[in-house]
């Protein structure tokens, strides 16, 4: 396979003016862990203009789903987020990632901490019954500023409990735990805030994060992920040093911020 393949788009779906997904046709010798990135793009000028997307599909998928950003002037999404189903796009063939199970030491509970965009890999992981054979319990936090920016909430409280695969082990094992900054929900504030307090444990009935019992994957922005990292840290848990050995949390950035 070449290291870009084309692929057409299967179906977009807009959250709101900042959030769209969309799905593509995948190539059918593309292999993947569920939690990858691989890059997505468009030709722009005759040449292709590449981004890292998080793939949002499992990896057992027909399809590839992407969970994308719109950034007004941003050189590729001011582009992507035309896009109309039919249209070619742009797909690397390789995938990469340290966002995987493989790379967690065995625990309890698996936290997946997530802030925007950063939810993308996680609706990978989610969305296959691995996760739930390797944790008692997977609960799944999204942090955004908007309610409006609550995407795939539908899914993840309808959809995955009654899916006819997944739905017992959903329905038993995942806790979906959205929280909106800036304004009023039912929990409002950052996931840093939220472990530093106590208030997600308390929420959901259990003990406070340990390295002890709990595992951890980590996606959003710098400022976010440097957060949560030290919390993490100065509770005893060690990142996974992504060099093949076992850590109790593991992360990645989901956009790269200049
Ligand atoms: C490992 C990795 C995985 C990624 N996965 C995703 C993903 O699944 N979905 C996705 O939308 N983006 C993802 N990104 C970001 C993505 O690569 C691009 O930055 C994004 O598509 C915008 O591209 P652009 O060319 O339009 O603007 P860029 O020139 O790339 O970005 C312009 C500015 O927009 C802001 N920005 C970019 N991406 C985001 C974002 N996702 N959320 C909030 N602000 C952002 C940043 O401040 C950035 O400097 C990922 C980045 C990395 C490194």
């Amino acid at each position: 396979m070449s290291a870009i393949t084309t692929q057409r788009v299967t179906s977009i779906r807009h959250w709101n003016d900042t959030l769209f997904s969309f799905t593509t046709t995948r190539a059918p010798g593309l292999r993947f862990r569920n939690g990858h990135f691989i890059m997505v793009g468009l030709p722009v000028a005759g040449k292709p203009l590449m981004r890292a997307y998080s793939i949002a599909s499992p990896n057992h998928a027909e399809e590839l789903e992407f969970f994308s950003i719109k950034v007004p002037d941003g050189a590729l999404t001011s582009r992507l987020q035309h896009l109309s189903e039919g249209d070619e796009v742009l797909v690397g063939s390789k995938a990469v990632g340290t966002l995987v199970l493989d790379d967690l030491r065995p625990g309890r509970n698996l936290y997946l901490l997530a802030t925007g965009t950063g939810l993308a890999p996680f609706m990978s992981l989610v969305r296959d019954l691995e996760v739930y054979e390797r944790f008692e319990r997977v609960v799944l936090v999204h942090g955004v500023r908007y309610v409006s920016e609550l995407a795939y909430a539908e899914e993840l409280q309808v959809h995955l409990p009654n899916d006819e695969y997944l739905g017992e082990q959903v329905a038993r094992r995942l806790v979906y735990y959205p929280t909106c900054t800036r304004e009023p929900f039912k929990v409002t504030g950052r996931i840093p805030e939220l472990i530093r307090s106590g208030r997600l444990a308390n929420d959901l009935g259990l003990p406070l994060l340990s390295p002890a019992s709990d595992r951890v994957m980590i996606c959003g922005n710098s400022p976010a992920l440097a957060e949560i990292r030290a919390e993490l840290d100065a509770r005893g848990f060690e990142a996974s040093p992504c060099t093949g050995d076992a850590g109790d949390y593991v992360f990645e950035r989901a956009f790269v911020e200049t």
